[in-house]
């Protein structure tokens, strides 16, 4: 009978290990005290957040998994994850989970501290710029579409000046601020 060959394949795993050097034991109560992390310590891992999510299957960590990272204590990998800024804010996970986990909310909290970290995506933080700068994310042009309705060019008592200068003032404000 012929020989079996040998398979040198490393084991097929769902998640990849966890170092537990790496966890951080504190995260999970961090997120806890902050407004919207009341009820993390329900989730019982139903994935029904995942399941309702638009996106998540693009995402390497789905809604549920950055759950379960925050309550392992995985802070640095939920805070340096693309997917915390990757939310659409839909709130299809939160509306549906069935333990009133705010987790589009969780997931703010986390941007906010990956934010004070000094870990803003360039894109976001451009966007972000851009608002505090102009007071309006899309600045509305005068275009010959007005001109062709028989309005004025310009849109007439558009104010951002207030918009601009409160914006300046907040935390995002300070944080984009630092980012320069
Ligand atoms: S739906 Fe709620 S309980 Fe279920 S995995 Fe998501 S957060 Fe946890
Ligand atoms: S809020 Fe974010 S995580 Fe929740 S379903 Fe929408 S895109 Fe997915």
């Amino acid at each position: 009978m012929a020989k079996t060959e040998e398979k040198t394949v490393p084991p097929v795993t769902l998640v990849d290990p966890i170092e537990l050097s790496e966890l951080d034991r504190d995260f999970r109560e961090e997120i806890h005290n902050m407004p919207n992390g009341e009820e993390l310590g329900a989730c019982f891992a139903c994935s029904t957040c995942t399941a309702a999510c638009p996106i998540a299957n693009s995402w390497d960590y789905k809604p549920h998994q950055l759950i379960r990272m925050i309550l392992l204590g995985m802070r640095e990998k939920v805070l340096a994850s693309d997917e915390i800024w990757l939310c659409l804010t839909c709130f299809e996970c939160q509306e549906r989970c069935p333990q009133n986990v705010r987790v589009t909310d969780i997931l703010f909290d986390c941007k906010n501290l990956a934010a004070e970290e000094g870990r803003i995506p360039p894109n976001v933080a451009e966007l972000g710029k851009e608002l505090v700068e102009q007071g309006q994310l899309y600045v509305i042009t005068a275009d010959w579409e007005r001109e062709d309705l028989g309005l004025e060019p310009s849109l007439p008592g558009l104010q951002t000046e207030g918009v601009q200068n409160m914006l300046k003032e907040s935390r995002t404000g300070r944080l984009l601020e630092e980012e320069d």
